[in-house]
């Protein structure tokens, strides 16, 4: 069924944001299933190469990148070289967000820019020069990082809600868009995660109001993840799978 990319060949892995908290469990993640990952990041170099090093110990291969997701001629400058060295892209990982929580009221046009630019636009940014070189391949998994506040809403986050909640909205029209050509899009909606995101005072009083009593780990998140770009999950598609704990 999915015959246009011969097993021996190592699929090509493009994590965004992957240089700490969930990407890099999920770039580790995907090389551990002999996937060569493209780490990209915005800004952390450093903490980048320590991705790639983790990536190595797992048994793989790898690269950094950085771009900003937001900055879309660097985008398809980066997509364009990534292409030509590797002559595809198998796989998409659409990872990098941020948070920037404030009530709405005190919200301005910067900040909510800020948040959908990243979370949201950024996606659009990425997906599309992607997704040529997928529908040339006939061949694609593309996974969208949401979040419980996409599904839910959560008070100081509508900035940040809408972004996740558009994230799935688009997942799932994209999907439909591409299905016929082999290529899956699903979101994956975590919910409290521990990562840099959530601050260290926050974490006792997020882990009280999740059922497991606990904060999730990001490699509990990257295994799902994992799943989905896999060959195996190739009836899964539109999907918006949490990973929360049991808040939803
Ligand atoms: P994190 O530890 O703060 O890491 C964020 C990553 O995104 C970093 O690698 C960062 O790169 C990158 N990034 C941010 N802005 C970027 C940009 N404009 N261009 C490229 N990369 C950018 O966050 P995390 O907790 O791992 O979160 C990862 C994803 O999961 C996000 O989409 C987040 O919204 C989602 N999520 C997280 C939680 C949670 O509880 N942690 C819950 C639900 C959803 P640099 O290091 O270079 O800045």
């Amino acid at each position: 069924m999915e015959a246009h990319v011969s097993q021996d060949v190592r699929e090509i892995a493009l994590v965004t944001g992957a240089s700490r908290g969930i990407g890099r469990a999920i770039a580790v993640a995907l090389a551990q299933a002999r996937r060569h990952v493209v780490i990209n990041y915005r800004s952390s170099k450093g903490a980048a190469e320590e991705t790639l090093q983790a990536v190595e110990k797992a048994g793989g291969t790898g690269e950094t990148v950085q771009f900003d997701v937001t900055d879309e001629k660097a985008v398809h400058r980066a997509v364009a070289e990534i292409i030509e060295q590797h002559k595809r892209i198998d796989i998409l990982v659409n990872n990098a967000g941020i948070r920037d929580d404030m009530l709405m009221i005190w919200m301005t046009g910067d900040d909510w820019d800020k948040v959908i630019s990243t979370n949201l636009t950024g996606f659009y940014n990425v997906t599309r020069p992607v997704l040529k070189a997928m529908l040339l391949e006939r061949y694609g998994r593309i996974v969208n990082i949401s979040s419980t506040s996409g599904l839910a809403g959560m008070p100081g986050q509508v900035h940040y809600s809408a972004a996740k909640g558009g994230l799935i909205a688009a997942t799932k029209a994209l999907a439909k868009e591409v299905a016929r050509r082999n290529i899956t899009a699903n979101c994956v909606a975590p919910g409290f995660i521990d990562t840099g995101m959530i601050e260290d005072e926050s974490k006792e009083r997020f882990a009280e109001t999740v059922p497991m009593g606990r904060l999730g780990e990001a490699g509990e998140v990257a295994v799902v993840v994992a799943f989905l770009c896999s060959r195996e999950a190739s009836y899964v598609t539109g999907q918006a799978v949490g990973v929360n704990g049991g808040v939803y």
